[in-house]
């Protein structure tokens, strides 16, 4: 069999690695002029530079931990973003430290009965949106300080317009734990995401192709490849004839700075509406601070309206936008030849280990377990 692999993100090339270990032939084609998606990594002053955003992996699922570490060592990174609101730093996730610099409780208990008391708003309603879920969660305080400018701004539409299910993925804890993810297995692999991708890549079955896009010859690459694995904007591949789907994109302005430790951890999230980034990441952190001493990289992530030609970063998976995406999977079906796969195939916020548990079903699904 002869694979097509559009796109060489984590999808994709875990897909082109499995099929070519099964003896098939796989070409990528990537419309980028560099591997690996958005995970991509570029050494920059001896610092792994996480060019699309800050990139952890994290996981519970055990098949897909033991399954990377084949292609790359990890470290022991853990996530631990602060956010900075009007000045005042206050750990993230919502944990005892948060409660504690928000409002000067020591216990859990004491804590408990502060969010309890901010709860009440809400007692007895069903939260219908982001605000009301948010709110029911953690209380207002929290709300209006930490969640609803950095939520607006990511988003660009008002909480109250935002499904509940973007906030249930924060985690809240009555213990002084600084960890964002609940997940069992935490890391970043050391030598950089590209580094892991290449290995997975490796292999004499697989030819990759940069800067190259499947839609400058749509009808040949379907006519000549048994099988084409897709893994672009599923709207995109029907021309857009059922409408277009909404994506979140963002901007990153990278600098370099003459200090060796700017802001002393790898992510500070600025919580307030007035200022426009949501996030400044120090990449040098992710690796506990190797790298060049005297020197960082910083990047400031700006979220952006999506238009056609932008970077679609993140599906936008409200009730539109899920039920237009299921029209275009009942097209897809109709697709033998292509498998849609990944964040932009499948219309889903996944994560890392989400894509690679998908890319392994799609395996398995075409060549049996
Ligand atoms: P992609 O990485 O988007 O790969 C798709 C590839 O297809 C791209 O390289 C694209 O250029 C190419 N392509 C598209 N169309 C064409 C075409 N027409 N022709 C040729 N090539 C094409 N996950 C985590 O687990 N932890 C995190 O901390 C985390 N942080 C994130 C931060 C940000 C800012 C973002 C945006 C995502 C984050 N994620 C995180 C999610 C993670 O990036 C994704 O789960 C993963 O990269 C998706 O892989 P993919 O292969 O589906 O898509
Ligand atoms: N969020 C927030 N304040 C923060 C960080 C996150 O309100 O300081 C909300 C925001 O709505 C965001 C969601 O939590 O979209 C998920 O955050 P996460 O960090 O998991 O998002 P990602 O890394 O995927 O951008």
């Amino acid at each position: 069999m002869r694979y097509l692999i559009v796109g060489s993100g984590l999808f994709g090339s875990v897909f082109a690695h499995e099929a070519s270990e099964r003896g098939s032939k796989v070409t990528i084609i990537e419309q980028r002029n560099h591997l690996a998606g958005n995970i991509y990594t570029k050494e920059v002053d001896g610092i792994q530079v996480h060019q699309y955003g800050a990139h952890i992996f994290h996981t519970s699922n055990k098949k897909v931990w033991n399954y990377v570490q084949q292609f790359a060592e990890f470290n022991r990174y853990t996530n631990s973003p602060v956010a900075n609101y009007k000045g005042h730093m206050y750990n993230l996730p919502f944990n005892m430290n948060t409660f504690s610099e928000m409002w000067g409780v020591r216990t859990p208990q004491e804590a408990m009965a502060k969010i309890n008391e901010q709860r009440q708003e809400m007692a007895g309603k069903e939260p219908q949106n982001l605000e009301e879920q948010a709110i029911s969660l953690i209380g207002r305080d929290i709300y209006e300080k930490l969640i609803k400018g950095y939520t607006e701004k990511q988003w660009g539409r008002p909480c109250t317009e935002l499904p509940a299910f973007i906030i249930k993925r924060l985690p809240v804890r009555l213990i002084y734990d600084n960890n964002y993810f609940n997940d069992d297995y935490q890391g970043i692999p050391i030598g950089g995401y590209t580094k892991m991708v290449e290995k997975m890549l490796d292999h004499p079955n697989i030819e990759v192709k940069l800067n190259t896009d499947f839609f400058d010859d749509k009808e040949e690459y379907l006519n000549n490849y048994d099988k084409v694995v897709y893994t672009g904007m599923i709207d995109k591949f029907f021309g857009y004839k059922l409408g277009e789907l909404e994506y979140r994109s963002l901007r990153f302005e990278t600098e370099e700075k003459n200090v060796g430790n700017y802001q002393g951890n790898a992510v500070i999230n600025y919580t307030e509406a007035e200022i426009p980034y949501t996030r400044i990441i120090e990449h040098k952190h992710f690796e506990f601070g190797k790298g060049d001493p005297d020197k960082t990289i910083i990047t400031l992530e700006y979220p952006a309206e999506w238009k056609r030609g932008d970077e679609p970063y993140y599906p936008v998976n409200n009730d539109r936008n899920n039920n237009l995406y299921a029209k275009y999977a009942e097209l897809a079906k109709e697709q033998d030849k292509v498998i849609f796969g990944g964040r932009l195939g499948q219309y889903k916020y996944y994560n890392m280990d989400q894509v690679i548990d998908a890319a392994l079903d799609a395996v398995n699904n075409e060549f049996g377990e």
